[in-house]
């Protein structure tokens, strides 16, 4: 028996009006924010995901899904959207348009992660860029146009953290400071903090081991150690967010695991299990785009898990609207009956009716228990003596009664009824 490998999913039909209602509510989003929809590869040469997020992070490290392809190029499977949205954005020379621009999103990622609930190997992100713009309004809209979106879905119960982690000028002496403290701590570092000390030393802070976590609480705060530019542009986005009224909190442990960030960080995450289940998180990265060779152009993105959103909208016991499928089932009998249904389905869903359409091989009977199984609301009869007379039966599935109408008047009915119903 075959399966599909570990940490992927097959997303079945039931599982399809989740991400129907997620994606119509994003792009919803996005029309209001201005963002415009880009697709990137699947797929792009690895040097661009390594120079990006950084050669000490868990994703270049252990996650990336990376091979040789039969012409020898190094190819990896898009761990993250953010670095192909810059390449695109560079590529197609997108620096002459008016900027910010604002592109959006909804891709699957790939990470070689360890599977568990909320973390796949392959899972889907929907995301959001606004390239060319440094002021601090724009990180504000980015992390409201986040927490609208969750709020747009129905979800509830959620928190928004933010912080900053500093820039290319502050960040280095905060390092040292945090550097300095945990050269201190010594023995008590789990082993992946020991390494994370000298090779990413940010990522202390975001440890989830128990034993970390006091050491944590005291750590250096980066907010405390920003140059004055990125204590203004700090101060600003505060502000912008109260006048908007968003519900913030700023933590100090929030560093976000991707090199390429630099002032403002944010994530959204449920209420219940916080950081461990995180629902979606950004950031600025203003310097990624010259290290990818482009002009230094500033810019802040923000990406969200779509799988961990389902999760939350069946946890939160959300609503969502169903897909509609046909109601109407045809039935007939005998060999001429079979021919007219055949060419009476195609007018009806010509017609804009959907149909489900019994090949008529079985008894009229168990051709209505299946009208009945499929939860149909109509059924449409015909067999030969119906055929001679031009006609059909309708019958109601939920009511007893049923009646005979000629074929010129069923498409105008049907219509009538399931227009009256919807
Ligand atoms: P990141 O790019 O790591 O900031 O991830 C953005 C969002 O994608 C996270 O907040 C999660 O909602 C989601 N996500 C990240 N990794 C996974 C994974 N392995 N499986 C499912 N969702 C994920």
């Amino acid at each position: 028996m075959y399966q599909a490998p570990r940490g992927t999913a097959d997303i079945l039909p039931a599982e399809q009006a989740y991400r129907r209602y997620i994606e119509q509510k994003a792009s919803l989003i996005c029309g209001l924010y201005g963002y415009e929809r880009i697709d990137t590869p699947t797929f792009e040469n690895t040097k661009l995901f390594t120079r990006s997020i950084g050669d000490g992070t868990d994703i270049v490290e252990k996650e990336m899904y990376s091979f040789q392809d039969k012409g020898g190029n190094d190819i990896t499977l898009r761990p993250e959207g953010t670095a192909s949205v810059c390449r695109a954005y560079i590529e197609h020379g997108m620096a002459n348009l008016p900027q910010p621009v604002k592109l959006f999103y909804l891709t699957s990622i790939y990470r070689y992660e360890r599977p568990q609930a909320g973390r796949l190997r392959e899972f889907h992100q929907f995301g959001y860029e606004a390239i060319g713009d440094a002021d601090p309004v724009i990180d504000a809209e980015v992390i409201e146009m986040a927490w609208r979106f969750y709020e747009s879905l129905g979800l509830k119960k959620l928190s928004l953290i933010v912080n900053s982690i500093g820039c290319s000028e502050c960040r280095p002496n905060y390092l040292q400071k945090l550097r300095d403290y945990y050269d201190n701590c010594g023995e008590q570092l789990c082993k992946d903090c020991q390494t994370r000390r000298e090779r990413n030393t940010l990522r202390l802070l975001d440890c989830k081991q128990p034993g970390c976590q006091k050491l944590i609480d005291n750590a250096p705060k980066s907010a405390d150690y920003l140059c004055d530019s990125c204590a203004e542009h700090f101060n600003l986005l505060k502000k912008y967010l109260d006048d908007i009224g968003l519900p913030y909190s700023i933590s100090h442990r929030l560093v976000r695991g991707l090199d390429y960030y630099t002032r403002t960080v944010f994530e959204i995450q449920p209420e219940t299990e916080g950081a461990q289940n995180t629902l979606g998180g950004g950031g600025r990265y203003d310097n990624l785009i010259a290290e990818l060779g482009g002009k230094p152009t500033a810019a802040i993105g923000f990406a969200a898990g779509i799988e961990r959103i389902i999760l939350n909208l069946k946890r939160e016991d959300v609503q969502i609207p169903v897909i509609s499928k046909p109601a109407v089932f045809l039935a007939n009998m005998g060999e001429n009956a079979k021919l007219a249904a055949v060419k009476l389905a195609s007018d009806l869903r010509h017609a804009g009716i959907g149909i489900i359409q019994s090949t008529g091989t079985k008894s009229l009977k168990a051709q209505l228990r299946q009208a009945n199984n499929l939860n149909m609301r109509f059924a449409i009869i015909i067999g030969d003596e119906e055929v001679a007379s031009q006609t059909v039966v309708l019958k109601d599935m939920a009511a007893a009664g049923q009646e005979n109408l000629s074929w010129d008047c069923l498409i105008p009915k049907l219509k009538e009824i399931l227009t009256a119903s919807t």
